[in-house]
Order: structure tokens, then C-alpha cells, then sequence
């Protein structure tokens, strides 16, 4: 058996190797290193994969919700409401832009934004909300997206860890997780459900007049070159990682599909147990397993890691301090929001290996280890 990873990139890469080398020799040859065709081959079809109107390719997942975040036109002072319970990047673009982050509490079962808690945390300032589909599950987007139209707010999603997950409405329609608000964010760093070799990200929209100024804000804020309308960054998807994922995209409903069948076969070995939650799929949500992650009641989580790591099983917690408690946010108040259900989870959290080439037999070993540290 291999040995086991939280994300095992080189099988993957191996059952792909002769179509991504050739892919990555074409590009080399070409020698278009920057927006060569691949790029625009690769936005064209993602569009299509998303059923959205405009893909903007930029160089991270991060810059992604930056780029969003600029072309809605925020101005320093404007509030942004946001989980505490994600990765960092989704806030730290809030502070650089000197926005400021109101955070609201996760619900405990989906580890999702809790959508009842919003409406509360609206003043006269606030500007956007940021649903962040984390795990790989969807945001109850349905009352997100009304308090938003009722009370003018944009909506920017954080689909970086959600890719090929979907939504359905109450009325039975479903869309893609990124393609219900103004904008859908998204990375495609080596981990995530569909990544390339290096950074990449991409913004998504259905507004033309949005999707031209996403464009020029990531180009220099021009749109004829050398002609600068506006202050923008420089912020693109690589040649050779468009051709990487050009070989991906195709198959990112398998990549998926494998992560579920994974995670259908975790719930089935740590069923019922006493001192496990497992993860919960909300009937709105076709979840994608970025993470799979267990909740845990009276057991030491530390030790744990332990005897899984002296097993050569490796585990994490996603994410150790939650995003108002870092000291980065000290300074907007971050310690002073009371996020009781986020820092519940904080303390119960742990992520096993997921990814599309984990194995019954290796689920099994770590099944096997969790249960017999958690008697
Ligand atoms: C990975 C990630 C990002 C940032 O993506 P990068 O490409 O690493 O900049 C943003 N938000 C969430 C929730 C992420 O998991």
C-alpha cells in the first residue's frame, strides 16, 4: 500500500502524466507563456462547466476575492460580513483593502455561514456578504441572496474549497456553488478539488459590465493596452497551469465523485459511534469532500493526531485558531465578536486523508487507528 497523505497529488498526476507532460511541452514550445491560447480554452469551457456567463482567470485564489472585492467598488470603512470559520485568505483581503470584517457564527452541522445570524449583523455601512462553501458544502445561499437583495448588499462567493459542488433551491432548481451571487471566487492551488501545479484562481460572473472590470483590474486596470483607466494589480492564470487544468476540468466530476464515494465510506466505518460526528450533507448541498471532517465529543484531539502520525497516518485541523481570534485581526476588533458555535468547532474538528485516489484499504488502516485510540 502507499503511504497514506491528506492529498496524494502524484497518483493522480501519474494516471494523467502523458496527456499533462505533452500539454506542458506544447506550452514550453509555443513559448506564450502569458495568456497564451490554453488560458482562454480554459475560461471558455470552465464557463461552460459552470453554466456562468464570464470566467476571469487570475493567479490565486486569494487575489480572486481581492480583484471581486475592488471591482465592486468597496471603499475603505465598508463592512463586509464573514465567517470566522474558514481559511484566512477570505478576511485578509477585507483588511488589505482596509474594509472592515463583521464576522457571523457557522452553523454547527454544516461548519457552513449561518444565515440566520446575518440579518443582525446588517448596519447602514455594510456592503457585501462573503458565503464561504467550506468542506466542499454548499452555503444555504437561498436567505443569503434575499437579505442581500432586500437590503442591497453584493454577494461574493468563496468557492475555493467547493468546486463542482452545486446548490438546489427550494423550487428544485440547481446551480453551481460561485454562480449565485455577483461574483464566485475560486482557486485552483495543488489541493484543491480541481488544481493545477502552482497557483491559479478564477473569478466568475453573469454581469458583463462586472466581468470587464474584474478583467481590467486584474490587467493593470487597463483594457487598451498602456491605457490605464483605473488602479488595478497584475493578477494571471499561467500558460502552463491553464494547459494542466484544460487536461483537469474534464475530469473534476470524477475527481468528485471519488471524494464522495471516500466519504460515504468513512460514515459507514465510523458509524454510530459514541465519540464521533460525522460530516453532515444538508439535502440543498451536493457536497464535494474537500475535507472530511469529523466532530469530536470527550476525546483528546492532540493525542489523537499523535498516535495517527505514529501510525504514518496523517491528519489536521482545519483550521487551529479561527480567523477573529488571530492577531492580525486585533486591531478591527476580531476578539471582541462572539462566535460561540466557531469556537465550539475549533476545539472538536478533525480532517482525515480525502482526495480522489484514497483507497478502501487505507480508509480502512485509519478507520481502524481512529477507533482504537477512541476505544
Ligand atoms: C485556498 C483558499 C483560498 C485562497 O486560495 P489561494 O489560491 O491559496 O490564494 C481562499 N479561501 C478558501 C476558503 C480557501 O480554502
Amino acid at each position: 500500500m502507499s503511504a497514506i497523505q491528506m492529498v496524494d497529488l502524484k497518483t493522480q498526476y501519474h494516471k494523467i502524466k502523458a496527456d499533462v507532460d505533452k500539454a506542458v511541452l506544447d506550452v514550453l514550445d509555443s513559448t506564450a507563456f502569458i495568456n497564451g491560447k490554453p488560458v482562454g480554452e480554459f475560461s471558455t469551457a470552465l464557463a461552460s462547466y459552470l453554466n456562468v456567463e464570464h470566467v476571469i482567470p487570475c493567479a490565486n485564489g486569494t487575489d480572486a476575492l481581492q480583484i471581486a472585492m475592488m471591482a465592486l467598488g468597496l471603499q475603505p470603512g465598508d463592512e463586509v460580513i464573514t465567517p470566522s470559520f474558514t481559511y484566512v485568505a477570505t478576511t485578509e483581503v477585507v483588511a488589505l483593502l482596509r474594509l472592515t470584517p463583521v464576522f457571523v457564527d457557522v452553523e454547527p452541522d454544516t461548519f457552513c455561514m449561518d444565515a440566520a445570524k446575518i440579518e443582525a449583523a446588517i448596519t447602514p455601512r455594510t456592503k457585501a456578504i462573503v458565503p464561504v462553501h467550506l468542506y466542499g458544502h454548499a452555503v444555504n445561499m437561498e436567505p443569503i441572496l434575499a437579505l442581500a437583495e432586500k437590503h442591497g448588499l453584493y454577494v461574493i462567493e468563496d468557492t475555493a474549497q467547493a468546486l463542482g459542488g452545486s446548490y438546489s433551491f427550494a423550487n428544485g432548481q440547481q446551480k453551481k456553488v460561485g454562480t449565485m451571487g455577483h461574483v464566485g471566487c475560486t482557486s485552483f492551488f495543488p489541493s484543491k478539488n480541481l488544481g493545477c501545479y502552482g497557483d491559479g484562481g478564477a473569478m466568475f460572473t453573469n454581469d458583463a459590465v462586472l466581468a470587464d472590470r474584474l478583467r481590467m483590474i486584474a490587467n493593470h486596470g487597463q483594457k487598451v493596452r498602456y491605457y490605464h483607466d483605473m488602479v488595478g494589480c497584475n493578477s494571471r492564470l499561467d500558460t502552463v497551469q491553464a494547459a494542466i487544468l484544460n487536461i483537469k476540468l474534464p475530469l473534476l466530476d470524477g475527481y468528485n465523485a471519488a471524494r464522495r464515494q471516500a466519504a460515504q465510506r468513512y460514515n459507514e466505518l465510523f458509524a454510530h459511534h459514541p465519540k464521533i460526528t460525522t460530516p453532515f450533507e444538508a439535502a440543498y448541498s451536493h457536497h464535494v469532500f474537500h475535507q472530511y471532517t469529523l466532530k469530536l465529543e470527550n476525546a483528546n484531539r492532540d493525542e489523537l493526531v499523535q498516535h495517527l502520525a505514529a501510525k504514518g497516518i496523517p491528519s489536521m485541523i482545519y483550521y487551529p485558531v479561527p480567523v477573529h481570534r488571530q492577531r492580525m485581526f486585533a486591531d478591527f476588533g476580531g476578539a471582541d465578536f462572539e462566535l460561540p458555535v466557531t469556537d465550539w468547532l475549533t476545539e472538536r474538528v478533525i480532517s482525515l486523508p480525502m482526495h480522489s485516489e484514497l483507497t478502501e484499504a487505507q480508509q480502512q488502516l485509519i478507520a481502524a487507528a481512529v477507533l482504537e485510540f477512541l476505544q
